[in-house]
């Protein structure tokens, strides 16, 4: 959350991702950062940018993986896509979970478009920096991940 705050100061954006199911979206500390800096949680599913499974049992299927990222950026309202249903899931389980940590490739365009939605003709220019923030990881419980936020920073 330090980082988050000095890229706010220099009049920055944040999107911070976690697991929907994630503690830190119910830790009061966290909840007031979110707040104090004008985050608003947006939802999406994996299976909606193309997660599927890599075990060999199940390969090719889709995974459900519902992700959050809060951002005081607009243009992350565009990544809102829930699962529409109109397919099925398999359990994420086994050499899948790990990567499920990871985003597809159409997941990693449509955060870059994001960004470039929110920095275009905001003042904010689009120097954009990803950055595991290894420092401010906390375990809340055995199998939670740790931070990692993504952020727009202002150029000099
Ligand atoms: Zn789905």
């Amino acid at each position: 959350m330090l980082t988050a705050n000095a890229c706010l100061g220099n009049g920055g954006r944040v999107a911070i991702e976690w697991p929907r199911s994630c503690l830190y979206w119910r830790d009061r500390k966290a909840k007031a950062d979110l707040c104090r800096w004008g985050c608003e949680q947006n939802k999406f599913d994996g299976c909606m940018y193309g997660l599927v499974s890599q075990a060999a049992a199940t390969s090719g299927k889709l995974l459900r993986k519902p992700w959050t990222i809060a951002s005081n950026a607009d243009g992350f309202r565009h990544l809102q896509r829930p699962c529409d249903h109109t397919h099925e899931h398999v359990k994420t389980q086994g050499s899948d979970t790990k990567l499920t940590e990871g985003y597809t490739e159409a997941l990693a365009d449509e955060i870059h478009h994001c960004w470039a939605l929110s920095v275009d003709g905001s003042g904010v220019r689009s120097t954009l920096a990803t950055l595991a923030v290894a420092g401010e990881r906390r375990h809340l419980e055995r199998g939670v991940r740790g931070t990692l936020s993504t952020l727009a920073v202002p150029s000099e």
